[in-house]
């Protein structure tokens, strides 16, 4: 079954060891733009999960073989055949999860084409370099581990899977992808690329489905070698119980609460440029800085710009180049939305701005959204939004941010804005967060370790950490030649 999607004809099937597979029991996928029925889509279960585990397996035994520079070139013909599409799949991801067309073309689909290179050509110079011991001769190697399973979020779902995808197939392992069921339509064209470029069957496979089912099922698959996941912390654990029955090596990145400190000696224009960017995706993404920590000599002066800048946002349909806040993507997660905001309301805080859903636009869109005096540990300082929800608070001291800006569970990301090159470097020193930007946000190399503290991730990806992770690393110890002849 196929779907007409801008233009694009769209599978809406499995893609399992090279075939489109139809499931009897199938979803509706909604486009958050106008909450109109794009297709039904195939849901998977148990046994498409069997299924798409045989396949890779059995593409695991060629695949797994073959040279370093085969599977680098495989992967720069998969990056050709992203490139060439990139209108084609940024339309497609738009009509699905509603986040901005021009972000799509600009930025996301140039990523997915660069996710692809640089792990092909980190692969080709991925070494360690031998040492002795007492004459003996230590190799390390990255051997290729068997089947990944890759579950992935609806928020960015091509840059995410591949990010993912890429290292995987890099590394050796063959694939099966499990995208969110939420925008589930470009991981499909991935799978079409995928074979025009020439990827042999069963080496990236594609199971559509809800979590609970294709998702569980896969992660429950004791000939899976390697399980990495994005998403929410109550799915790890779930995920993370079922990979412990089989000791699965996993990898998280998880959710966030992550604070964006401002301190007095900053560059307003920059802190409070910082600070827009957070309403980026309609708030929909897991690094965002949505605790605002602003020192309090200063804190008046940034709210009253940033108030301007909010009021200045449009709010549209994803497809016009001049929206700057897209809608929500799901009227269950817009209302999960409102609800936190009403909650904060009711817990005695100030809606600055914002507040509740566009009324004039109606639909999924919600306003972008400023709450102040929130109670200290109140549900909106603690728990992830996900949407277009910023709090603002205020500090007396370097050591009273940094302290608030750890007060969370999370750890994902952090932002300061100073200008004092000290205070930056003691205060990136005290953050505890996977990546800290100071007078930046979203810099991001593929060579830099990434992943989240505390409840926020397990293990990092990116350079040599996703190969360490999917890769079964070797240490090969060859005694002085001489020694084995008789
Ligand atoms: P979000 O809140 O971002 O939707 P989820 O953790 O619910 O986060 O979903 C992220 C991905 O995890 C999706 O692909 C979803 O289908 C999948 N998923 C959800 N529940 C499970 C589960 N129990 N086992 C495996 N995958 C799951």
């Amino acid at each position: 079954m196929t779907a007409r999607v801008a233009d694009v004809e769209v599978s809406l099937d499995h893609w399992i060891g090279g075939e489109r597979v139809p499931s009897d029991e199938r979803f509706e996928d909604v486009s958050p733009i106008d909450e109109r029925v794009i297709g039904e889509v195939a849901a998977g279960g148990a046994d498409e999960a069997r299924r798409a585990v045989d396949a890779a397996l059995s593409a695991f035994e060629t695949w797994g073989r073959t040279s370093p520079a085969e599977r680098a070139a495989a992967l720069h013909r998969v990056a050709d055949g992203v490139e060439a599409r990139i209108p084609e799949l940024a339309a497609v991801e738009t009509e699905d999860n509603g986040a901005l067309l021009r972000s799509h073309l600009r930025g996301v689909m140039p990523r997915v084409v660069h996710n692809f290179r640089f792990f092909a050509d980190w692969l080709l110079q991925l070494r360690h370099e031998d040492f002795d011991t007492r004459g003996h001769r230590n190799h390390v190697s990255w051997d290729p581990a068997g089947v990944a399973v890759l579950i992935t979020p609806w928020n960015a779902p091509l840059m995410l899977e591949t990010w993912k995808v890429a290292p995987a197939l890099a590394a050796g392992d063959t694939v099966v992808l499990k995208p969110a069921e939420w925008s589930p339509l470009t991981a499909s064209l991935l799978a079409d690329v995928a074979a025009e470029a020439g990827l042999p069957p069963g080496v990236l496979n594609v199971v559509q489905g809800v979590g609970e089912e294709a998702g569980a099922a896969l992660v429950s698959d004791p000939r899976v070698a390697r399980i990495s996941f994005t998403g929410s912390v109550p799915t790890a654990r779930a995920i993370a119980a079922r990979a412990a029955a089989n000791l699965v090596p996993v990898s998280f990145e998880l959710g966030g609460k992550s604070p964006l400190v401002v301190f007095g000696d900053a560059d307003m224009d920059l802190a409070v440029g910082l600070a827009v960017e957070q309403y980026d995706n309609a708030g929909q993404v897991c690094l965002a800085g949505t605790r605002l920590l602003v020192e309090a000599s200063v804190h008046d002066r940034f709210v009253a710009q940033l108030l301007d800048r909010i009021a200045a946002l449009r709010q549209g349909d994803p497809r016009d180049p001049a929206t700057d806040v897209g809608p929500q993507v799901t009227r269950a997660h817009l209302e999960r939305v409102d609800g936190f905001v009403r909650r904060a309301v009711a817990d005695g805080a100030t809606v600055l701005a914002g507040g509740g859903p566009n009324t004039e636009l109606g639909g999924l869109y919600y306003r972008p959204t400023l709450i102040a005096d929130a109670p200290e540990g109140s549900e909106i300082l603690t728990e992830e939004v996900f949407g277009p929800v910023l709090t603002v608070q205020s500090f007396d001291s370097e050591e009273q941010g940094v302290a608030m800006a750890n007060a969370t569970r999370f750890g994902l990301a952090a932002t300061v804005v100073t200008s004092d090159d000290a205070r930056a470097e003691r205060v990136a020193a005290g953050l505890v967060a996977g990546t800290v930007w100071v007078n930046c946000f979203f810099v991001r190399d593929l060579r830099a370790p990434f992943g989240g503290s505390k409840e926020s991730g397990v293990g990092r990806e990116g350079g040599n950490w996703s190969f360490d992770f999917y890769c079964d690393v070797k240490n090969s110890v060859f005694a002085p030649s001489g020694q084995g002849r008789t």
